[in-house]
């Protein structure tokens, strides 16, 4: 056996130096094999674009292990180090060839602010690193540099939307979730605010420093000590430098990049003023069209969701991507404007729409949440490459989970998934201030067709709270058949709709027409309804499909079921998963009735759809003395609500009068059903 002696310090320090040594060759070897794996990158671009070679890289490792073994490694160390190194040089390639899609092409980049911005640095990096060569259309809002991409005047606009320091930046994310624009991809840019002053201006003498109110916060420690100083907020940060080149006063100072020190030809009074040293903002990069991101490329996705205001929703919805060992990178919530009860969340993962993992993760999430939309899946330089997975460990070749999902979906061949049984079992519950569509208490929606008068609207809304009314209706903007008929009162009639509805404690349903009048509608409705004309408007129904209201979707005169979740699909694609259907009479050569009450539709429909379904008597029959038998035939065949016209008197209404109940044939018909005593 050997003695065992403790060598002595400088031996130590001798096989210190050898470590070192033996990874300084190790770092060599490794860039030397980087340099060989762009290489075989190049020669892959030349011959087409190959995806990455799974066999061949399994085989490589195996090899590798054995090889180690020989030396007496242990074949777990050598596994882990080479699918390490693999997967490095899985990532060099592929950002090279990424680099390499279009050679010397140029893109042209929309952004708030002039030459020397943070925004414009950020995006000669984002664009720099990728060898493409960029024009910019210089924006003075950020609002202007997304109409300027949906105009087609630039290719993508590049926005800051969270700062490390002040955090989100709330007016990019809801200018883009307006926009309908996808993220194609994203750049963590360093922000180094510098105190810039014109020739010969000194801390000390300065009396009034320009800067943006994002560069006050990030820097609040360094101006809180020039008490001498007014800080006057302005709009951009490149500019304020411009704003004192002009002013040519050495008492004034601004806060910009050293970029913008450059263009304006200031002194840069000071640098590192940020109150941390680490100051990154996050930068978007949207376009038009969404990116498709190769398998195998780091990526990131984000979506943009609300989730139901009971106790545990947000985690429901979280618990989701847990469950799946999908990794978060990034929450973050903002109100949704008008509407105080609900919150959006944006949500980053680690993950690629096209992989059919994440696509079963959010097809779960669709089912539990009241909004759901994916802004993009890009390639992010954030994340860290995917592991190359062991040959054989998934027990199902990629896409095949997927496939045997659609087929399983029963409805699918009928062109609609969302909405169908298949992908949710369970019943959609739509809740709006308290009241519950869809679960077991029928819901009774009542109110004029039109709205006609604040007196008119007051009456019946205290009627329908009396007799046991859930929701109030009322139109504000008519679709008529005739255009010499009564049109609606629009915006005018909506104020008065919303304020009856807030007297007597009742949230409120109102027709939408046109797409454009979606979001101001949105703004002040509870819920927005699509007329039965208007079932096969795809714009408007794409349009409340990314509003964030419950909608009342009413079935087409002489539309099949089919066609009805059709059309609801429209909505449910672009992220609204609250819809509820509406049964309102089709067209059939009986003519004893304005149109025939289809019953039967209420049973198919809650065969097929998760969504909840509500009958309208009053079009259907347009006689109001056949108005309450229906509703209670509705009621009896399983309808989760029932909505009803009424009229405070009838026979002066300015639109369909004739089937309009009376008070008095309200309140008996709510007796009938047994909500009211
Ligand atoms: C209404 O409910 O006001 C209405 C116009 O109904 P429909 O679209 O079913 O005709
Ligand atoms: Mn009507």
């Amino acid at each position: 056996m050997n003695e065992r002696s403790d060598p002595n310090p400088g031996d130590i320090e001798q096989i210190r130096d050898d470590i070192d040594r033996i990874d300084a060759d190790i770092l060599k070897l490794l860039a030397e094999r980087k340099a060989h794996s762009l290489r075989i990158a190049k020669e892959k671009g030349i011959h087409d674009r190959p995806s990455r070679d799974q066999t061949r890289e399994e085989g490589l490792i195996s090899d590798r292990i054995a090889s180690g073994m020989e030396h007496d490694l242990d074949s777990g160390l050598v596994n882990r180090v080479w699918r390490e190194i693999v997967n490095d040089s899985v990532r060099i390639q592929q950002e090279f060839l990424d680099r390499a899609e279009g050679p010397n092409q140029a893109v042209t980049v929309a952004i708030q602010g002039i030459d020397g911005s943070y925004s414009q640095l950020a995006a000669q990096q984002y664009f720099d690193h990728k060898g493409t060569s960029v024009n910019y259309v210089r924006s003075p809002t950020f609002a202007a540099a997304i109409s300027a991409v949906q105009r087609g005047e630039a290719d993508v606009a590049v926005l800051p939307i969270e700062n490390t320091t002040s955090g989100a930046i709330s007016e990019v994310y809801d200018l883009l979730l307006e926009s309908n624009l996808r993220f194609v991809g994203d750049v963590r840019f360093r922000i180094r605010h510098c105190l810039l002053g014109i020739e010969g201006a000194s801390i000390s003498e300065l009396r009034r420093i320009y800067c943006h109110p994002q560069a006050v916060a990030q820097c609040s420690e360094f101006l809180a000590q020039l008490d001498r100083c007014e800080i006057v907020y302005f709009s951009d940060t490149a500019l304020s430098g411009q704003k004192i080149r002009d002013l040519g006063d050495p008492t004034v100072a601004a806060i910009a990049s050293e970029e913008a020190a450059r263009i304006f030809g200031l002194d840069v009074l000071k640098t590192g003023i940020a109150n941390r040293d680490e100051n990154y903002t996050r930068f978007v990069v949207v376009a038009p069209e969404p990116a498709h991101v190769p398998e195998g490329i780091p990526t990131k996705t984000s979506i943009v969701m609300a989730v139901g205001n009971h106790p545990g929703a947000l985690m429901d919805a979280l618990g989701v991507f847990h469950d799946a060992d999908i990794n978060l990178v990034m929450l973050e919530s903002r109100p949704i404007p008008n509407n105080p009860r609900e919150e959006l969340f944006y949500l980053d993962f680690d993950g690629n729409i096209s992989d059919p993992s994440v696509v079963a993760v959010l097809d779960t999430l669709t089912r539990l949440v009241r909004f759901m939309r994916v802004l993009g899946s890009y390639p992010s330089r954030d994340l860290r490459p995917k592991p190359v997975e062991r040959k054989g460990r998934r027990a199902t070749p990629r896409g095949r989970s997927a496939l045997t999902q659609l087929e399983a979906s029963p409805s699918s061949p009928k062109g609609y998934r969302l909405g169908s049984r298949g992908h949710k079992e369970q019943n959609t519950v739509v809740e709006v201030a308290g009241v519950k569509l869809g679960g077991e208490d029928l819901v009774v929606i009542a109110g004029p067709c039109a709205v006609e008068s604040w007196d008119q609207m007051m009456t019946a809304a205290k009627a329908v709270k009396e007799s046991g009314g859930s929701i109030l209706r009322g139109g504000c903007f008519k679709p008529r058949t005739s255009p010499y008929s009564f049109q609606g009162l629009g915006m005018e009639a909506l104020e008065i709709l919303v304020e009856a509805g807030k007297a007597y404690g009742l949230p409120v349903v109102t027709e939408v027409v046109s797409p454009e009048d979606v979001e101001g509608v949105a703004r002040k409705a509870d819920i927005l309804q699509i007329g039965t004309r208007n079932m096969q408007n795809f714009s408007l129904l794409s349009a409340v499909g990314r509003a964030h209201r419950p909608v009342m979707l009413k079935r087409g005169m002489s539309s099949s079921l089919d066609e009805l979740l059709q059309a609801a699909e429209y909505i449910l694609s672009e992220g609204n998963q609250q819809v509820f259907l509406c049964e309102r009479g089709i067209r059939t050569f009986e003519t004893s009735t304005r149109n025939t009450l289809d019953l039967s539709a209420v049973p198919v429909l809650r065969q097929r759809t998760h969504l909840p379904v509500i009958v309208d008597p009053s079009h259907a029959a347009g006689d109001r003395d056949l108005v309450p038998p229906l509703a209670l035939a509705a009621q009896a065949i399983g309808a989760h609500g029932i909505m009803v016209e009424i009229h405070p008197d009838p026979d002066t209404a300015l639109s369909d009068g004739p089937q309009s109940l009376t008070l008095d044939q309200f309140r008996e018909m709510m007796v009938g059903l047994g909500l009211s005593s």
